[in-house]
Parts: structure tokens; sequence; C-alpha cells
């Protein structure tokens, strides 16, 4: 018999689409397959991450909905549930009290057992990688989801009406 821990409901908070299949992916697809409920919540959609010389600004909503398809291709494979694109923008993320409050109603919402979100004080891994700091904001902004904010009923208490 395993004894290998299957959370009947995750969350993954990540930045990017894209973030959580080198994150946590092989993860998500073993769960999946398992029986857990995947709710997957992508911070931005991606929409800064190109550096093609002939594209400007106005090239950011098509990014931006490429990616979010991508991710929905990605998370269809990984037998995710449920996607959910909150839309920041991407390179200009911050762990504000607005992005803990989203991701608090959400927690509360799904309820899910595990929360899977990256490491908020991770700035270089090894000698070739400096993390974005998009990365960091969206770890912080989910562990602090996590705890205190969403087991505590007083805080974001105007979110009762939404369960
Ligand atoms: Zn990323």
């Amino acid at each position: 018999m395993s004894t290998e821990y299957i959370p009947k409901i995750a969350m993954t908070v990540q930045a990017h689409p894209d973030d959580q299949e080198f994150g946590v992916g092989g993860t998500l697809a073993k769960w999946a397959k398992a029986g857990c409920e995947i709710i997957s919540v992508v911070i931005t959609s991606g929409d800064s991450g190109s550096n093609d010389p002939t594209k400007d600004a106005s090239y950011k909503p098509i990014l931006a909905e490429l990616r979010e398809k991508e991710q929905l291709a990605a998370n269809a494979i990984l037998g995710v549930k449920e996607t959910i694109f909150l839309r920041y923008p991407d390179g200009e993320l911050e762990p504000t009290i607005a992005l803990r409050k989203d991701l608090t109603r959400l927690i509360r919402q799904f309820k899910p057992d595990t929360v899977l979100t990256g490491n908020p004080e991770g700035w270089f891994y090894g000698d070739g990688y400096f993390n974005h700091p998009d990365h960091r904001a969206a770890a912080q902004a989910g562990c602090e989801a996590v705890f205190p904010s969403a087991g505590s009923r007083l805080i974001f208490a105007d979110l009762f009406p939404a369960g």
C-alpha cells in the first residue's frame, strides 16, 4: 500500500503561463491521474514575454491570448480541472493586498488541501538564472493568502458574501 500524499484538491499559484509546467507539472499530472482536482491560477497572462524587435505594445493582447491558449492546452494534458487567469500586467507584478485578496477569495472558494507556488525568497538559482521578480511576488502573495488570510475570517471580511 502506498503512503504517498495525494491531495483531494490542489491549487497552483503562478505568475506566468508556463511557470507551473517548469515547476510542478510532473507532480500535477501524477496527482490528477490519482483523482486530485487541480485548480490552476495564472496571475499574469505573459503579455510581456517577447523580445521580437518587430513587435510593439499593440502585440501584448495578442500574445496574452496566445499564451492563455497554450496554458489551457497544457492544463488539458496535465488533467487540470479549472484554470483561472487573473490578468495582472506581466513584468510589473507586486505582492499587493489586492493580489493577496484575489488569491484569498479563490482559496476560500475552492478550499484546496494544498497550494503550490514558488519560493518568495528565491533570487539566484545556480550560476545561470536570476529569478524573475514576478515569480517572487506571486509566491509571496500566494503564501500570504494561505496564511494568514484564507483562514482568518476577519481578514477581507467583505468577501463573506462570496462564500
Ligand atoms: Zn515565469
